[in-house]
């Protein structure tokens, strides 16, 4: 077996997951279903956005400076020559000076005029209008080409749609939208104590806490999570597993059993079908943790406790994650937070420390590792890098919420 819990720094751990991720997959989605997705190509407008001049309001589009100085008491008097229609363009309505035309909001802006006049600040006498206001050049009026250009790239290849992304490619004309493929990830979850949740445990056993938890952060960090149940720690039903995973799935996640045990043979399992990549990083809590492939496909050994589990999963698993959909900043929201208390670490390792966040001061939550309830009481993470002896009253830190 090969490098037996010879740890690694976070950094080397980090560039090892990303350099294993497979390369990331495109597919199309209908433009109403992009949101959350990752672009998975750089994509430009088919047309200049609006496309044609139009006015803003409902009024009437003027020359500018036929209404220099209108106003309640010396309205300009301008000549009605026609009605703007919505949705298409009359090439025959057109202003000459001192005339104008009735336009709606949206309405094509007629040639001759730069400016709209809103209806409020107008009079109808016949076919006479009182301007009251005067207009300045381009005003109430949008240019065909000042929202977005034709040709120029909107948004750019690894960025995470938003709602109103879909709306600005749908008026870009993109109506299949190119985005990563969701990656798939295997969860399996390993030891003889484990039940599923449904069941009342015994004593000495415990429910299965980190699959549901490592597929629910896996929906929602925008990739398909399978769920392949509890193995016992028994070498053949662990083999066949595995070996089920990696044939549905792109990545596998290996719960459990990861620490130096008798018991624990995810890394002789991964060693005799594949490679032991790292196994051992300095990271707290998640120092017993597995990266490895078989044939092509990655497979990670997490450890049991959940806590350490989910900072691993974020801290070593997600930069894969992150390379395969093709996506250049961490869907990982995190807010600037000043720290409460001094916090002790031990240098040459990394650690993550569960903090609560009021009022933009951060208080650790200590807890045994063992324990689920900080998970939950905390609002997030903080990254004490290896090279601190801990961090100071007062420092700042940015706070990765959960
Ligand atoms: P292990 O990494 O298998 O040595 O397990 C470390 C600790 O985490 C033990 O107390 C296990 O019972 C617990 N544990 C392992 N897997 C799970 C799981 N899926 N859900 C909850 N606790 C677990
Ligand atoms: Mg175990």
């Amino acid at each position: 077996m090969s490098r037996f819990l010879t740890v690694i720094a976070v950094t080397d751990a980090v560039a090892v997951s990303e350099k294993i991720a497979p390369a990331p997959k495109t597919e199309t989605v209908p433009v109403d279903q992009c949101a959350s997705r990752v672009l998975a190509e750089d994509i430009a407008t088919d047309t200049d956005i609006p496309g044609f001049d139009r006015s803003v309001v409902d009024g009437y589009a003027v020359r500018a400076a036929d209404t220099t100085g209108a106003g309640s008491s010396s309205p300009a008097l301008l000549r009605c020559v026609g009605r703007v229609a919505m949705g298409r363009r009359d090439a025959n309505l057109a202003i000459a000076d001192t005339e104008c035309t009735y336009i709606p909001t949206g309405g094509f802006l007629p040639a001759g005029a730069d400016a709209a006049v809103m209806v409020e600040y107008t009079e109808a006498a016949g076919d006479t209008i009182l301007i009251k206001k005067p207009a300045s050049h381009g005003e109430n009026i949008l240019l065909r080409d000042e929202d977005f250009q034709k040709g120029a790239t909107v948004f750019h290849q690894g960025r995470k749609l938003t709602p109103q992304d879909a709306g600005v490619l749908a008026a870009c004309g993109c109506a299949a939208v190119p985005v990563a493929q969701k990656p798939v990830v295997g969860i399996i979850s390993t030891g003889n104590e484990l039940v599923p949740a449904s069941v009342i445990p015994e004593p000495g056993q415990v429910r299965d806490a980190n699959g549901p938890m490592l597929a629910a952060w896996l929906a929602e960090y925008g990739c398909i999570p399978r769920l392949y149940g509890i193995v016992r720690d028994e070498r053949e039903a662990f083999e066949q597993r595995i070996a089920q995973a990696l044939s549905e799935c792109d990545v596998v996640l290996l719960s459990g059993g990861s620490s130096k045990d008798d018991r624990d043979m995810t890394a002789a399992v991964i060693a005799s079908n594949g490679e032991v990549l790292v196994h051992g990083i300095a990271i707290a809590p998640g120092k017993p943790t597995i990266i490895g492939m078989i044939g092509k496909k990655p497979v990670f050994g997490l450890p049991g406790h959940p806590a350490s589990a989910f900072v691993v999963i974020i801290a070593i698993v997600r930069p894969l994650l992150d390379k395969m959909l093709g996506q250049k900043k961490p869907r990982l929201r995190a807010v600037k937070a000043t720290l409460g208390v001094n916090i002790p670490s031990q240098r040459g390792r990394e650690e993550y420390v569960r903090v609560v966040v009021d009022q933009g001061v951060a208080t650790p939550l200590f807890g045994k590792s063992g324990l689920l309830n900080t998970l939950v009481k905390s609002d997030g993470l903080i990254r004490i890098p290896a090279g601190y002896e801990g961090l100071e009253k007062g420092s700042e830190v940015e706070v990765i919420l959960w």
